[in-house]
């Protein structure tokens, strides 16, 4: 165990019940639902917390004007964007555990639906848009075996706004869960020797029966190998990466792209990357994002942050309740990142397109009958 976190689990334990119960953390409590879904029936998990539907969303943030005189400016103008408050820096030292490393600290949340859900924060301010270092990783990493029920602990990362982070400066995130995740369930079943398929092994890249673009790869036990922890833990981060730019340079080919999705495209290869990044004992997943929330039905959709691509989501009114177990996680979720099938229409905007089929093979049909 690296020093920083000798005794972390008692420690996460101990902080939290005290900044539960000084009130500088808010626990909400919320029912859980459990949906079927029809990949390898595995059972995905709905989180009904009425009360967040109060918490503001997001923060609010501020253009800095350059203070120099137009003509001392760089021909490239450097806007920066300055978050009013910057929970994280200064971060309230209730909700402080301990660190993880040089670099990092480690944050109770504040707002938790899972007890002990916590932050692995970089002490430096760092953009939450800014690829995951070797030293992120570890920190994560170290965090995960140190757990209780390490086996079922989960990380992420809101790698840009479209994957659901609220805040710009970089944290991961971990769930100390009592249970696997679903994500954790399927990709076990995936890896399982089938019909025709041989079973997957530490390395190997495929994806999971989701309709939008995913890689995952298995982790070697850093026990089995001559390789360093972080050498794992970076081979793996840039053969994801990899995967993700080499698929959605195929998707950006489809001829029926439309034009805003293109430049989704592009905008993912160049600079404005989002993806959901999800890291366990056994596994490292990715997945690119197009949007935050997925189509509306009626008027509701759901904010879908990495979570969702674990399995887990979270519906703050009854309306998304409901929506949620009437199509099934996965298929909201997956519209959230590149979607294989549909991809250019909402629901709504599939009605519409239906409508004005048919009306146009009505015109067709009169048309051709004069012939
Ligand atoms: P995200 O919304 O994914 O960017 O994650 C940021 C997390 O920070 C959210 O889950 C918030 O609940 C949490 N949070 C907000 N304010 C604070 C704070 N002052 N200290 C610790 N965590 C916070």
């Amino acid at each position: 165990m690296i020093p920083f976190l000798d005794g972390f689990d008692a420690k996460l334990s101990s902080a939290y019940k005290t900044a539960l119960a000084s009130g500088e953390l808010i626990f909400t409590p919320s029912e859980t639902y459990k949906i079927k879904e029809t990949v390898y029936n595995i059972e995905c998990q709905v989180s009904y917390a009425p009360a967040l539907a109060k918490k503001p969303h997001g923060v609010l943030l501020t253009v800095e004007e350059d203070p120099r005189p137009k003509l001392d400016r760089p021909s490239t103008p450097v806007v920066k964007c300055v978050q009013n408050t910057n929970p994280f820096l200064p971060h309230t030292p209730a909700l402080y555990v301990t660190d993880a490393s040089e670099e990092h600290k480690i944050l109770l949340n504040k707002f938790c639906i899972v007890p002990r859900h916590f932050l692995v924060v970089t002490k430096e301010f760092c953009q939450q848009t800014d690829p995951l270092t070797p030293e992120d990783m570890l920190a994560v990493w170290n965090t995960l075996k140190a757990v209780r029920n390490t086996r079922d602990a989960l990380a992420f990362y809101n790698c840009g706004s479209r994957s659901g982070a609220s805040q710009p400066h970089k944290h991961m995130q971990v769930l100390p869960l009592e249970e696997p995740a679903p994500i954790a369930t399927l990709v076990r079943e995936c890896s399982k020797r089938q019909p025709g398929k041989k079973e997957n092994r530490p390395g190997d890249v495929f994806s999971v029966p989701f309709n939008c673009i995913n890689h995952v790869i298995l982790l070697p036990d850093p026990e089995k190998t001559d390789k360093s922890e972080e050498d794992i833990l970076v081979e793996a981060y840039i053969t994801l990466m990899d995967a993700m730019m080499m698929s959605i340079r195929e998707y950006a080919e489809q001829e029926t792209l439309s034009e805003q999705d293109r430049d989704l495209c592009s905008s993912l290869m160049s600079t404005s990357f989002a993806y959901s990044w999800i890291l366990t004992r056994e596994f490292m997943m990715i997945v690119p994002r197009k949007q935050e929330s997925s189509h509306p039905v009626n008027g509701i959709a759901l904010d879908i942050n990495t979570l969702g691509f674990a399995g887990l989501v979270l519906a703050k009114t009854k309306e998304e309740l409901e929506l949620v177990q009437t199509r099934g996680v996965l298929e909201i979720v997956a519209e959230t990142g590149f979607s294989f099938e549909r991809t250019q229409r909402s629901p709504e905007e599939e009605a519409k397109h239906r409508e004005q089929q048919e009306a146009l093979e009505k015109q067709m049909g009169s048309a051709l009958s004069f012939l």
